[in-house]
């Protein structure tokens, strides 16, 4: 394991993440509230928030993207790349990013451990 800097933040911006991830289907608000926070905790600190983590959370409220309970997730074909794209079912933000395979996207989804990394 790498030395973490900066390990209460650390802590703290994992336990909003795991918040704002269990309210996401009850209370999608209340995720939002949680995801803006854990953007906030990483803008006064060192850390930044983990990319898999950040293309969880939508880019404009905040709120914790889960397949068809906080979001719409849409597979797009070009040519031999694939695009993902969610839209935010809260606010109705999209966003999109490639994905390789649909078992590259899954695994971000569902394993994503390292919740965020030191600026060096
Ligand atoms: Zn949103």
């Amino acid at each position: 394991m790498r030395k973490v800097q900066g390990n209460d933040s650390f802590q703290r911006m994992n336990y909003l993440y795991q918040i704002s991830k269990d309210m996401a289907d009850k209370n999608p608000i209340l995720s939002a509230y949680y995801g803006n926070l854990i953007i906030g905790v990483a803008k006064k600190t060192v850390l930044k928030v983990h990319p898999d983590i950040k293309r969880q959370l939508c880019k404009k409220c905040r709120c914790f993207l889960v397949h068809n309970v906080t979001a719409n997730m849409k597979i797009k074909k070009k040519n031999k790349s694939k695009t993902v794209e969610l839209q935010c079912s809260t606010c109705g933000a999209k966003r999109s990013f490639p994905a390789k395979t649909d078992k590259d996207y899954r695994v971000w989804v569902e394993k994503p451990d390292a919740v965020v990394e030191v600026i060096h």
